[in-house]
């Protein structure tokens, strides 16, 4: 098998799950027992890797707050922004190519009684930013832009969202799990005050996340989604999965270290893949924004062939249609969709996100792969070119 769906989620490195062991076994204390070794154990190696995921974004470790993944840190940022300054105002805006974490969220709040604005992208996917700037009112408590794009790729300018969103004082998150551990993100160049990300889409163990949250300039106040022992200092009761938090420190400590290697890497074979596909075939198209795109995602779009048809044709290549997170569900991919493409070009769209670990090998494979495939299925269904 060929693994090309690594923004679904990636291989843990061997290093991280080696680093992740010790506290599997032996060291399996709670990080909040205060009376006794275990605990004190626990709670160093909890420290350890807040310091290593917050050195990766230019944080303090104190602005690190651990929860279960990007989608739980998505769901803490809105609706705890949401109830935290609800005296004053409640209006949020986002994006339509957000995940379905930040879009469901969002959705939800409006069923409260909030208010939300749902901004349009660009045919790259990026967002209308004349838009954003007409959409902020007296009563915006919250920007939501996601940073890259788990399907295209594309990359959001988040430093002049930031500086608008200031402009006005709002408070601005971004959803920055693509992001984080491809390239280089800075939470102060960046100017955020809430981020999201999660240890599975940069080699580390699934089931463990993170909230950045600003303590200063402004300092963000936040209502507890979860209630409890008061872990978190507040934010986030529970106890800590320290095995997941210790492998989170450990993917981010290899991805400070191997991020422009990785990028370099990635980037070089994801151009290779495109050329070979497309110096095989006709009527290839890319979704997303040409440059300013992750260094790892490849999303195309084959005129006249199902990318359904096309998947089971290539059994040996674990890869998306849409993506990862409603592939279960038929409907052609909303990020596509409010790109601009008809649900038939959606659904001709297939996505390759390359990893640290893809080889220039299988690359020529599934390049090769794609052609064959694509060409016979279109000579299996001449008509459709005539009908599309
Ligand atoms: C994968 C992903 C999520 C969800 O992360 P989990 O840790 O699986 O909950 C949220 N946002 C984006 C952009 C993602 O790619």
């Amino acid at each position: 098998m060929i693994y090309l769906d690594n923004n679904a989620t990636t291989k843990p490195d061997p290093r991280v799950v080696e680093a992740m062991l010790p506290s599997l076994r032996e060291a399996y204390g709670n990080a909040a027992s205060r009376s006794h070794p275990f605990g004190w154990a626990a709670e160093e190696a909890v420290e350890t890797a807040r310091g290593r995921v917050a050195a990766l974004i230019g944080a303090d470790p104190r602005e690190i707050v651990w929860t279960s993944g990007a989608t739980e840190s998505d769901n803490l940022a809105l609706k705890g922004v949401a109830e935290a300054y609800a005296d004053r105002g409640d209006h949020l805006v986002t994006a339509a190519t957000e995940h379905k974490a930040v879009l469901d969220a969002a959705r939800h709040l409006e069923r409260q009684g909030k208010r939300v604005t749902i901004l349009p992208v660009d045919k790259f996917g990026v967002v209308d930013l004349d838009a954003l700037r007409d959409s902020l009112t007296e009563r915006t408590v919250l920007v939501s832009v996601m940073l890259a794009n788990n399907e295209v790729g594309t990359l959001a300018p988040l430093a002049e969202i930031s500086r608008l969103c200031r402009e006005h004082g709002i408070l601005f998150h971004t959803d920055a799990t693509q992001g984080v551990g491809k390239v280089p993100v800075d939470v102060e160049a960046l100017g955020v005050d809430l981020m999201s990300f999660t240890a599975h889409k940069m080699y580390g163990p699934k089931g463990v996340g993170a909230l950045y949250v600003r303590r200063r300039n402004p300092r963000v106040r936040l209502t507890a989604q979860m209630d409890g022992g008061g872990h978190e200092r507040g934010m986030r009761s529970g106890t800590l999965n320290v095995p997941g938090i210790v492998g989170f420190g450990a993917a981010a400590e290899l991805c400070r270290q191997e991020m422009a290697r990785d990028a370099a890497h990635t980037c070089r074979l994801r151009d290779r893949l495109h050329e070979g596909i497309q110096s095989g075939l006709d009527g290839v198209a890319l979704n997303g924004h040409p440059t300013e795109r992750l260094p790892n995602t490849l999303n195309l779009r084959f005129e006249d062939v199902e990318a359904d048809a096309l998947l089971l044709g290539m059994p040996q290549v674990a890869l998306s249609s849409g993506s990862a997170c409603t592939s279960a569900s038929v409907e052609p991919s909303h990020v596509l969709r409010a790109l601009g493409l008809t649900d038939a070009q959606a659904r001709s769209s297939l996505r390759f996100s390359l990893g640290r670990f893809t080889t220039e090998e299988e690359i020529d494979r599934v390049a090769e792969r794609v052609v064959h495939e694509a060409a016979r299925l279109r000579r299996l269904a001449p008509e459709r070119v005539l009908t599309a």
